[in-house]
């Protein structure tokens, strides 16, 4: 695998590590917050109740108990003796049972007791209620009626939320108030009084929020410096590699006089050119214009990394942009030997700006090299300058063989180069658009490019002006 893929892989694993290890922390501390919420509203109802023993002496079942006892004197002095098989009993079991679940759980004042509890003391006063009948016994002098809570009885589980009061209804987590065992003369009974609260997730939730978002912010920040770093990381290691190219073509650059004067110098060694001056004078010619080339490479390189060191030291006057331009088109058409056929359209009468016209020159000069370099046709290039309150604009536009988009964002980077398929013989170093670039910013202003492959590319530098 290459490099990449690996800082990505354990990039990309380690956040899945991070984020597994706060979904187990987060889960754990969600249990235990709904643990510490059941056991404080137990602990609350446990309170209340004592509250209430001291207070009325009571349990809040009174009035049940005191009904279930009629209702139990009932069935054993009138309705036990109506039953004539097993079927039968089954039945009367079935309905005791039933009815017993509805007295206790209609006439209970516990739950508005506990609710009122909470409420004062400024807890959920909301929540659903549920009676279960463990046993239930009902006697007379010699008679006596078991029923237990079998499977077939849970149904008479109660609670008060279900429309259907006596539905079976499953509540995961309710909290056990308290187990009662209550007896009078014609019953025994015990069952459970469980409290539920519906809204208690949210109440877990809202309890957690602060130390949700920090694990969320925490994630979401880690995961910004991973972004971050991936992407620095990947950044120098496009420049190492525009590096390279650069060291490459230079090399290439070099090489390329310096093997041309060193021809010329064994040309000169021969005998028979030295008997021919004009032959003579031919070399020497060839000698010194390569080695000017040479020299201008090498000073380019140099005035690289003093740039990057430094500041330009900029020599501004205070100039007409358009006679400026037309000088300095006129000498690039005359430099190259009218290599391509320019038009100049300018709307800048009278206007000045404040500029180093070397530099200014270089800047320019590098647009329109560029513009005959990267065409393969006849070069048009078409020149416009125009200004809005505070800046002026020259467009320099051509019709060569245009930028793809995503080459765009980086031909104004150092040393980049568009891999051109076929036509990379066109020389060059990667540095003219880094040029122009640092030199419009130089004076204040910017360059910016707008292209069509196949079609031409129009750059447009904006300068400042007072
Ligand atoms: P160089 O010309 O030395 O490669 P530049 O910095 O001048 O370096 O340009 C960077 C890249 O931008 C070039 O490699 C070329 O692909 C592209 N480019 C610049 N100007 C033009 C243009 N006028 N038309 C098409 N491509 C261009």
């Amino acid at each position: 695998m290459k490099r990449k893929n690996w800082i990505l892989f354990f990039g990309t694993g380690s956040i899945i590590i991070m984020i597994s290890v706060q979904l187990f922390i987060t889960g754990g501390d969600w249990k235990q917050k709904n643990e510490m919420f059941d056991l404080r509203y137990q602990t609350l109802s446990q309170e209340a109740m004592v509250q209430l023993d001291k207070q009325r002496n009571t349990d809040g079942f009174d009035t049940a108990m005191y009904l279930v006892n009629n209702y139990a004197d009932t069935v054993m002095k009138r309705d036990i003796y109506k039953i004539k098989n097993e079927i039968d009993l089954t039945t009367l079991k079935k309905e005791v049972f039933s009815d017993i679940g509805k007295i206790l759980f209609l006439e209970q004042d516990l739950s508005q007791y506990l609710s009122n509890y909470f409420e004062r003391r400024g807890f959920e006063k909301d929540f659903n209620f549920q009676i279960v009948i463990n046993y239930l016994q009902l006697i007379d002098f010699d008679t006596r009626l078991d029923i237990y809570a079998s499977p077939e009885f849970n149904r008479s589980k109660l609670s008060k939320s279900s429309s259907a009061a006596y539905s079976p209804k499953k509540i995961k987590s309710r909290i056990l108030v308290n187990r009662f065992f209550r007896e009078d003369n014609y019953y025994r009974l015990s069952f459970d009084y469980y409290i539920d609260f519906s809204g208690k997730q949210k109440i877990v939730l809202r309890d957690m929020a602060a130390s949700l978002l920090m694990s969320a912010f925490s994630i979401i920040v880690v995961v910004i410096i991973f972004m971050i770093t991936y992407r620095n990381l990947m950044e120098e290691k496009r420049l190492s590699n525009l590096k390279t190219d650069f060291i490459n073509n230079m090399t290439h650059e070099l090489k390329t006089p310096l093997s041309t004067i060193t021809v010329a110098g064994k040309t000169l060694e021969m005998e028979q050119i030295r008997a021919d001056d004009a032959k003579i004078m031919e070399t020497a010619k060839l000698i010194g214009k390569q080695s000017i080339h040479l020299n201008q490479l090498i000073n380019l390189i140099l005035e690289i990394s003093m740039w990057e060191r430094t500041q330009f030291q900029l020599d501004k006057k205070h100039v007409e942009i358009d006679d400026l331009m037309h000088d300095i088109v006129e000498s690039f058409k005359t430099g190259c030997g009218n290599c391509a056929s320019i038009t100049q359209k300018y709307n800048l009468k009278g206007t000045k700006a404040d500029i180093d016209m070397v530099y200014f020159t270089t800047m320019i000069n590098n647009l329109l090299t560029n513009a005959v370099k990267y065409s393969l046709k006849e070069p048009e290039i078409n020149i416009e300058g125009y200004k809005d309150k505070e800046k002026i604009y020259i467009k320099v536009a051509d019709n060569g063989i245009g930028i793809d988009r995503s080459d765009q964002k980086h031909i104004f980077d150092k040393f980049y180069r568009v891999s051109h398929g076929n036509i990379h013989k066109i020389k060059g170093l990667g540095l003219g658009l880094y040029y122009v670039k640092r030199i419009a910013e130089s004076h204040g202003g910017d360059v910016s490019v707008s292209s069509r492959p196949g079609k031409g590319s129009i750059f447009t530098v904006t300068i400042p002006y007072k």
